[in-house]
């Protein structure tokens, strides 16, 4: 048997065919590799390993003597999984974004055959979980991302409008004028974590789609494909960044497993 593991900042993710060709997704958080090792060990069909990521060399050390390793470069296993997905969920694009937002965000522009990395930024997941942790204590991802869908932005984030009272705004006048701006105008720092948490959502996504979005007019990309664990059943982050996206004009595209793109693309490099 063949599995393509993705050992990423954060997460290790894991894709394999079962008996049924069906493919089989799972992660393990990248700070317990030893229990990923373990589950490759104990597993002895597994006889090829793709693998990919940032950490993978701490993932080796122990199993690279015993199974067949197939190395290829993060960025490459990326494209090749998204590629692989969307051809899987019936989309086609010419030119597109692919935008990865790990615990870190890295950005590509995708035509045809060919595909570049074009750019990225220090804002993903990481600074999700980061800032929501030193805002409110909360550090658990899940708790997180159903805080912030409770949350609302409204007392924390100064908009455009907010600025033009009363008068016609020169730009859409719902679009954020400064994330968290509202804190030092009103001088009120008593906020509910999940209304701060949906904030530091508001400013994740919204950091995030301003940057794809200016690679992806640089570009004459319409498409722009956000993938990437951080969007892992967030369906309040997803929602600012489809908004965003489009207030700007551009489509947004989601896909299911959009965590394992890298996996995925590891797998298909054995
Ligand atoms: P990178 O590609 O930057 O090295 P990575 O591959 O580990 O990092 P992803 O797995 O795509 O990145 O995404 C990690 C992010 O996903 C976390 O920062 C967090 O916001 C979110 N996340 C989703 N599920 C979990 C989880 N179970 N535990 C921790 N973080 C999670
Ligand atoms: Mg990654």
């Amino acid at each position: 048997k063949a599995i393509g593991i993705d050992t990423g900042g954060t997460l290790t993710k894991v894709a394999y065919l079962d008996e049924h060709n069906e493919l089989i997704l799972t992660t393990f958080p990248s700070n317990d590799l030893q229990t990923v090792k373990d589950w490759i060990l104990n597993n002895p069909d597994i006889e090829d390993i793709g693998v990919t990521g940032g950490r993978t060399e701490q993932l080796l050390n122990v199993i690279k003597k015993m199974k067949s390793i197939h190395y290829i470069v993060e960025f490459e296993a990326t494209i090749k999984g998204v590629r692989f997905l969307l051809k899987k969920e019936g989309h086609h694009f010419d030119r597109s974004m692919i935008t990865n937002i790990g615990t870190g965000t890295s950005i590509h522009y995708m035509e045809g055959n060919s595909d570049i990395r074009v750019g990225g930024t220090g804002v993903g997941g990481g600074t999700l979980i980061g800032l929501s942790a030193l805002t409110t204590g909360i550090t658990d991802y899940n708790a997180i991302r159903e805080m912030a869908a409770e949350g609302n932005r409204e007392d924390i984030d100064l908009r455009v409008r907010d600025i033009y009272q009363g008068m016609d705004t020169p730009i859409d006048g719902h679009l954020t004028a400064s994330n968290f701006g509202k804190v030092g105008i009103t001088e009120d720092i008593r906020h509910q974590p999940e209304d701060i948490i949906a904030t530091v959502q508001g400013l994740v996504g919204e950091v995030i789609t301003t940057l794809s979005i200016q690679y992806a007019e640089e570009k004459n990309a319409q498409h722009i494909v956000y993938i990437g664990s951080t969007l892992s059943n967030n369906e309040h982050l997803m929602n600012v960044i489809a908004n965003y996206t489009r207030t700007k004009k551009h489509t947004p595209v989601f896909i299911n497993d959009h965590g394992f793109s890298g996996a995925v693309g590891a797998l298909l490099n054995i």
